[in-house]
């Protein structure tokens, strides 16, 4: 039915590389493109053979005229971004170029400030809706399928809905002291930053880790959740009827936090650049370089992720709380793909966004955040491809 251009090869690529040759009526062919070809020669080695047809490229991913120039000699019906939120807009770019659908997973983020919004993407509004292209926003799990949920929740359960709790839980275990599940740099970035959520419309900032939260997690037990700022929260709060406040939790455990809080502590979380040797490096980097890669934690990490949300709202004037959710499990992830549950639980929506868009289930010319699309075909594939979900209507976890 389509062609799909995947540009990255790093855990979450592979994955929905994987999850696309799964599919391979929506995906007849794929090309994958990254930095470093080899990754790319690796994943089609390990999967060609199947109905999908594979081939593989060298792109630098910040380069609008080398991402042009791949683009128009494969000529894709969409693009899955799945290389660095820095590539966001370059991609964007070479997508409004060539007339090119879009997908991605994490909003852009510019290299040298740990700030993330959707501003950004949003100023390509109208450009692509003139050229008549889809730019389908945070299509992984959280932004993603959080965001489907979000929108279920509205269509299916609620007239309005007034709270929600994102919860991401990992109880997964890799073994190592201190390793990221995905890219570090980005991860770290992520959760050393302070922390926020929206109430009547505001912003609320709070310090790092400084809102703490135990929760009961269906299948997995008691776990410590923080309270970060997280993407979906921005475009949530605007596209979701009647949030008064809308805030996102995720597990961290004891030995990850003492060893975040040293290495801040010693300066190794600095974006700032600083002279070694000769060399300009930063900090950050030069500690991604020494930390476990997250594609090599799938054969080591054992547990389970639950990741979903609570909503509270109205429906025919009374009150109502819903908790929808999905258990994954590390080793069956490993089993299936070779991959952790968190490579996994972000590869498969990424695969599923861009099949609405070449299926042409979610045609809708412009830059979009997932919840603006029916959530009912996106839901189905999700139990279609390894991500069931369930229901509760008197979740305990609620405080
Ligand atoms: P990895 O670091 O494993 O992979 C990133 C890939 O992008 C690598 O193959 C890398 O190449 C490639 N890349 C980086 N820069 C460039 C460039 N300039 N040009 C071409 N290729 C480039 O990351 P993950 O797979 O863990 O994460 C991928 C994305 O998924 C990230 O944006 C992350 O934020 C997002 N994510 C989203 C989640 C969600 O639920 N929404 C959850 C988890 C992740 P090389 O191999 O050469 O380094």
């Amino acid at each position: 039915m389509g062609k799909a251009l995947i540009i990255g090869a790093g855990g979450v690529a592979s994955v929905c590389i994987h999850k696309c040759c799964q599919n391979p009526d929506v995906f007849e062919e794929i090309c994958i493109a990254s930095r470093t070809k080899s990754k790319c020669d690796a994943l089609k080695e390990k999967l060609d053979g199947g109905k999908t047809k594979i081939s593989t490229a060298q792109v630098n991913a910040d380069n609008v005229d080398e991402l042009i120039n791949l683009i128009n000699s494969f000529k894709p019906d969409v693009v899955i971004n799945l290389a660095l939120p820095y590539q966001d807009l370059t991609i964007m770019d070479a997508c409004l170029a060539t007339k090119t659908n879009y997908v991605d997973t994490a909003n852009y983020e510019p290299l040298d400030t740990a700030k993330f919004e959707y501003k950004w993407q949003w100023a390509y509004r109208e450009r692509f809706e003139k050229a008549g292209i889809t730019a389908l926003l945070g299509s992984g799990f959280d932004p993603g399928v959080t965001g489907v949920f979000s929108a279920y929740a509205m269509k299916h359960e609620f007239d309005e809905i007034n709270y929600i709790d994102i919860l991401d839980c990992n109880a997964g275990d890799h073994g190592y002291p201190f390793a990221t599940n995905f890219n570090p740099e980005i991860n770290i970035r992520e959760v050393s930053a302070k922390g926020s959520y929206i109430e009547d419309g505001k912003w609320i900032e709070t310090e790092p880790m400084e809102i703490k939260r135990v929760y009961n997690f269906p299948e997995i037990g008691e776990k410590d959740m923080y309270l970060l700022h997280h993407e979906e929260l921005e475009s949530l709060a605007l596209n979701i009827k009647g949030i008064k406040r809308i805030r996102f939790f995720m597990t961290f455990g004891q030995s990850y936090l003492t060893h975040l809080k040293c290495l801040e502590n010693v300066g190794m979380t600095s974006i700032e650049p600083i002279e070694f040797e000769g060399k300009q490096i930063v900090p950050l980097q030069f500690l991604k370089a020494v930390l476990p890669d997250p594609a090599s934690l799938g054969p080591r990490t054992k547990g389970k992720t639950n990741i979903g949300c609570i909503f509270i709202g109205k429906k025919d004037g009374k009150d109502k709380t819903y908790y929808l959710y999905n258990v994954c499990d590390h080793e069956e992830c490993y089993k299936e793909v070779g991959s952790q549950a968190v490579s996994y639980t972000t590869g498969v929506p990424a695969m599923i966004g861009a099949a609405m868009l070449l299926t042409g289930k979610w045609n809708k010319p412009g830059v979009h955040n997932i919840e603006e699309f029916d959530p009912d075909p996106f839901m189905d594939d999700l139990n279609k491809f390894g991500l069931p979900w369930k229901e509760s209507f008197s979740p305990e976890l609620v405080d």
